[in-house]
């Protein structure tokens, strides 16, 4: 790994469908943090939004690193949406990945190197690039004014040496204009054209600029390799160490982030890129933007994964952990012991804990409003009165489903807006958790594994 690659995968523009959560797009909080009624998609579920909105803050100003928060709630409360909207609101540079516990089960690769990969997927290294110091060799300017301050002569003499060649970013074209008979005055920018030996004063407003600043007091010069006086930018992109690790470990470079055939990463490849980044880093060429990892149903992590979470979090370029469970008392797994939420008391103990609390049918009504209008669907105000006391009685999750069922039952009997018909039509034909809990109670004797039978059994 002679040099570094680094690419920009952030060109790929993600094909959205519509999906569980495409409605949501930010935490709906105002200036003060506060969470509004109904905001960017979301509705209610207000203090752990603006709890979410806190910590997204401390992200942003850059005081927090290797934290952890966990989602707690029954299901369906929006966990998942909480953290989607974290995503949309920290932005394109802040890193987010996302994964559900359960992923670590894969053949692929063992438990550590897929968490490795998560955290690695969450953690952004923002790369300034600038064109490099021009050397130039000590010129002589002939001005036809002996009014030049600083390091000009009485006979109009300036001399440049290329100790006070400066880069200058950002040179907008309105500021270059051509220097003719003007007066050269301390605090001035003018560049010089190597090849032609012609001078452009840059305008005054950039000598007032931040840029200007950042160059110190005194008159300023910057040379120009070749003809035109050369229009510099600093281009800052963030990329993800994860997506370093890939390009310089894969034969195919970048496109193995395509095909996501990443596989296992050496460790060495990973000791050499962090040591590149923190020489990058020291160099004033990179930083690091700690971004946002949030594993969905943590409980499916078992007790290695946790252990390696406590440890990892202690790393100087940590994300912050976001992890979510609709789990109670439970056992952790991997071990026979019972811990809430199934997690670890020591995992738990440095865990930020935000709770998440079930709906009102209002809430509910606006949550399908929302899903009517994201899924394209017209519905009847008595439908969807309908629709939500079905969801208050059943689930948020199985009205929402019914959104789409029922627009096709609509448009099978050529209708224009769904109507209550459609809604008791799929409601007869997708029956919801309870309906199926009591269906199994009558029948159970008929299916196999009856387990209910056998714990009422042990109970006894
Ligand atoms: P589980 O524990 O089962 O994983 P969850 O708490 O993660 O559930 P979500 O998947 O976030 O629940 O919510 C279920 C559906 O309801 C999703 O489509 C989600 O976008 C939507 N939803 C939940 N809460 C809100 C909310 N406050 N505002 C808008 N939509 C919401």
């Amino acid at each position: 790994m002679a040099e570094l690659k680094v690419t920009q995968s952030k060109d790929l523009t993600r094909v959205e469908r519509v999906g569980a959560h495409s409605h949501i797009r930010g935490l709906g909080l105002d200036d003060t943090f506060e969470a509004r009624n109904v905001s960017q998609g979301m509705v209610g579920q207000k203090a752990a939004r603006r709890a979410a909105g806190i910590i997204l803050q401390l992200i942003r100003e850059g005081k927090i690193a290797g934290r952890a928060v966990l989602l707690a709630g029954q299901p369906g409360t929006g966990k998942t949406a909480i953290a989607m909207g974290m995503a949309k609101a920290l932005g394109e540079e802040t890193p987010f990945a996302m994964m559900a516990g359960s992923e670590i089960f894969s053949l692929e690769m063992s438990k550590t190197e897929a968490l490795t990969q998560a955290f690695r997927k969450a953690i952004g290294v923002r790369i300034k690039e600038e064109t490099e110091l021009i050397e130039g060799e000590v010129v002589e300017v002939q001005i036809d004014r002996p009014a030049v301050a600083g390091a000009a002569s009485k006979t109009g003499k300036l001399t440049l040496k290329t100790t006070e060649m400066e880069t200058v970013y950002d040179l907008g074209a309105k500021m270059i204009e051509s220097l003719g008979k003007e007066k050269v005055q301390s605090g001035d920018v003018i560049a010089i054209d190597k090849a032609s030996g012609k001078i452009t004063k840059l305008g005054r407003s950039f000598a007032r600029s931040r840029d200007y600043d950042a160059m110190g007091p005194q008159t300023k010069f910057v040379q120009c390799p070749d003809g035109e006086l050369q229009k510099r930018k600093e281009v800052v992109h963030v990329v993800t160490l994860h997506e370093i690790d890939v390009i310089n470990s894969r034969k195919q470079g970048f496109l193995a982030l395509f095909a996501g055939d990443t596989g296992e990463i050496r460790c060495e490849v990973r000791e050499q890129i962090d040591s590149k980044v923190a020489e990058w880093r020291e160099e004033g060429k990179a930083d690091i933007v700690p971004g946002v990892l949030f594993i969905d149903e943590v409980h499916m992590l078992d007790i290695e994964c946790f252990s390696f979470l406590n440890r990892a979090l202690e790393n100087e370029m940590a994300p912050i952990l976001v992890v979510a469970t609709n789990r109670g008392i439970t056992r952790i797994r991997g071990t026979n012991y019972k811990s809430p939420h199934g997690i670890p008391i020591d995992l738990l103990d440095r865990l930020l804990i935000i709770s998440t609390t079930p709906y009102s049918e209002e809430e509910i009504r606006k949550i399908l409003d929302i899903r009517c209008e994201e899924e394209d669907v017209e519905m009847s105000e008595d439908a969807r009165d309908l629709l939500t006391k079905i969801g208050h009685e059943t689930s948020l999750r199985y009205a929402i489903c019914l959104i789409t069922a029922a627009a096709l039952a609509c448009a099978k009997r050529k209708g224009k807006e769904v109507e209550i018909e459609d809604i008791s039509r799929v409601y007869s034909l997708f029956i919801d958790v309870k309906r199926s809990t009591q269906f199994l109670m009558e029948y159970q004797e008929q299916f196999m594994f009856n387990e209910v039978q056998e714990d009422d059994d042990a109970k006894a």
